[in-house]
């Protein structure tokens, strides 16, 4: 399959069969890529950031450990990671993130509002929409305070992670469009199943 592109500040939505690779690339770097999954069969199964950091017992999620379900199933796997640090805490930016932290700037619908367009036809309510696994995003945590940080992301331009399908999937994918996350600029991000 060619390289696909999701525009900056977008996102978009696809299903991705069982033992399918997907490869989500930051093309330009310090670019982050909210993805969801949900199961292709029965859509109340979806991605779980409590279940995969429990049994993951990390927050620093990378090659070979496995994204679970809310039924504490394998949905995805990460097979090859050239960058080691991403996100699950944090929900999709929306409207309301820019209302909270960008108080003065146009507010913008967010990775929220493109993953609810992206997954409407595939029946996905927005109040379903659960903690992403955030690529690329840079949150460091104090260990002593628990404070948290957002900070622009580590990848570089070529940079990106693989992930096999454990089950068959309907993933939802951005191109993140929250200035801190993102460096404070807006690119693309490139995907491509295999
Ligand atoms: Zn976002």
């Amino acid at each position: 399959m060619n390289m696909m592109v999701i525009p900056e500040r977008s996102g978009t939505a696809f299903r991705l069969s069982a033992g399918k690779m997907l490869t989500v690339v930051d093309p330009k770097g310090e670019q982050v890529a909210d993805l969801l999954a949900f199961n292709a069969d029965d859509m109340d199964e979806a991605i779980s950031s409590g279940r995969t950091l429990d049994y993951a017992e990390t927050i620093r999620l990378t090659t070979g450990h496995r994204l679970y379900s809310n039924r504490s199933n394998a949905m995805l796997e990460i097979v090859e990671d050239t960058v080691g640090m991403h996100d699950f805490l944090l929900t999709p930016c929306s409207v309301d993130t820019f209302h909270h932290f960008y108080p003065g700037q146009p507010p913008h619908r967010g990775c929220f509002g493109n993953l609810a367009e992206a997954l409407a036809p595939y029946g996905i309510e927005p109040d379903r929409i659960p903690v992403a696994f955030n690529c690329f995003m840079n949150v460091p945590i104090d260990g002593e305070t628990g404070k948290l940080r957002v900070l622009p992301p580590i990848s570089k331009a070529g940079d990106h992670i693989t992930l096999r399908a454990e089950m068959d999937l309907v993933i939802g994918l951005t191109a993140c469009s929250a200035p801190d996350s993102n460096g404070g600029s807006f690119k693309p991000i490139h995907y491509r199943i295999e």
